[in-house]
């Protein structure tokens, strides 16, 4: 099999309310979608945070065979593509190879540990909304109203905001839920800590991205002075990034994200040194319906971490924020019942992409 096109895709969706995190406020979602086309008459789907330069394509993927995928992220890496553009290209070659021997991709993976997967709402953004807490807590109320077992919200805005805020949502969904915090790299590590003390009073999960992404002295530093667990790691963007961090152990939870830290083929390679090193990976997943499929074929086969009779949840990130690329540009697209998301079955990653969807928004 050869590979013969491959078309690039700038997707762009308006958001129509939009909300904020610590870090920034998002008026659009932006992502690389490419579509890789074979002589075998299969064609593949990729997502990245961004896309590969078309010169880059023509040399290392055109006029190649889709199972060469190691040969070509590899050349992808050495034609300078970061982990965001070589992923859009290795998952889509994923896709094929699933297509193309009839079987899901997480078969050929290595198998599925579970078929359905226990999602976390992400959502609980800071709005523009005359109270914050009131919108917050009827937020929060309506995840668990929908089964919703585990949830997660933004902080990073200031040692009131989250303080107070963090207290209202835990009381007001009781302390059966697992509930997270995320401050998107918002703190430095004097504040993270002394917001993280106060915060962990309400029964967190995990506290995520307190202090800037690569920092791995300064995780150490607020992973030993908080009693709850750190996480992060969304934004590496391949093996090299994460190894100090794995090796340091300096966040007790990794979330790769796999349209950022190099697809399919460089996931696998962290998982293994994650796993070496006894340190959880939960996937990062915020984009389309291309990312949450492969997304939930990795996380049919992540083991448990440890394995127990109660293991600890390897739980999707289930965005609630708007977004019709992830809502509509699936024909069959991947929802949640109370808080549960099945494996999808179909080969590869098992979606059928709207071209319709997909041109309403392609804006490049
Ligand atoms: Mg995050």
């Amino acid at each position: 099999m050869k590979i013969t096109e491959v078309k690039t895709y700038s997707t762009s969706y308006p958001v129509k309310e939009p909300f904020s995190n610590g870090m920034r406020t998002t008026r659009e979602r932006a992502f690389g979608i490419v579509e890789i086309i074979t002589d075998a008459g299969i064609s593949g789907w990729g997502e990245g945070a961004s896309l590969p330069a078309r010169r880059a394509i023509d040399n290392n993927v055109v006029g190649k065979n889709p199972f060469d995928y190691e040969l070509i992220w590899s050349a992808l890496n050495y034609a300078g593509v970061d982990g965001a553009g070589i992923a859009a290209i290795d998952i889509a070659l994923w896709d094929i190879m699933g297509k193309a021997l009839k079987q899901p991709l997480y078969a050929l993976l290595g198998g599925a540990v579970r078929q359905n997967v226990q999602a976390y709402a992400t959502g609980l953004f800071r709005r523009n909304v005359p109270d914050h807490t009131v919108a917050l807590v009827n937020e929060a109320k309506s995840y668990a109203d929908a089964g919703f077992k585990a949830m997660k919200m933004k902080v990073g805005f200031g040692p009131d905001y989250d303080i107070k805020n963090v207290a209202a949502v835990r009381r007001a969904i009781g302390d059966d839920i697992l509930f997270a915090v995320d401050a998107n790299c918002a703190y430095d590590c004097g504040s993270a800590i002394a917001v993280g003390k106060e915060m962990a009073k309400s029964n967190l999960l995990w506290f995520e991205e307190p202090i800037a992404p690569d920092d791995v002295e300064g995780y150490l530093e607020v992973k030993r002075a908080l009693n709850i667990r750190i996480s992060g790691a969304e934004q590496l963007r391949n093996r090299w990034a994460f190894r100090r961090m794995i090796q340091e152990r300096a966040m007790d939870i990794i979330q790769p994200d796999v349209c950022v830290c190099g697809g399919i083929t460089e996931y696998r390679k962290i998982h293994a040194m994650a796993s070496a090193n006894h340190v959880r990976v939960i996937p990062h997943m915020f984009g389309t319906a291309i990312r949450l499929a492969a997304s939930m074929h990795l996380l049919a086969t992540l083991p448990d971490q440890p394995r127990a009779h109660e293991p600890f949840p390897t739980l999707l990130e289930y965005d609630m924020s708007e977004n019709a690329l992830r809502t509509e540009l699936a024909l069959n697209p991947i929802v949640h019942k109370h808080g549960v998301v099945a494996v999808p079955q179909g080969p590869g990653l098992g979606i059928d992409i709207n071209r319709e969807v997909l041109q309403k928004y392609t804006v490049g």
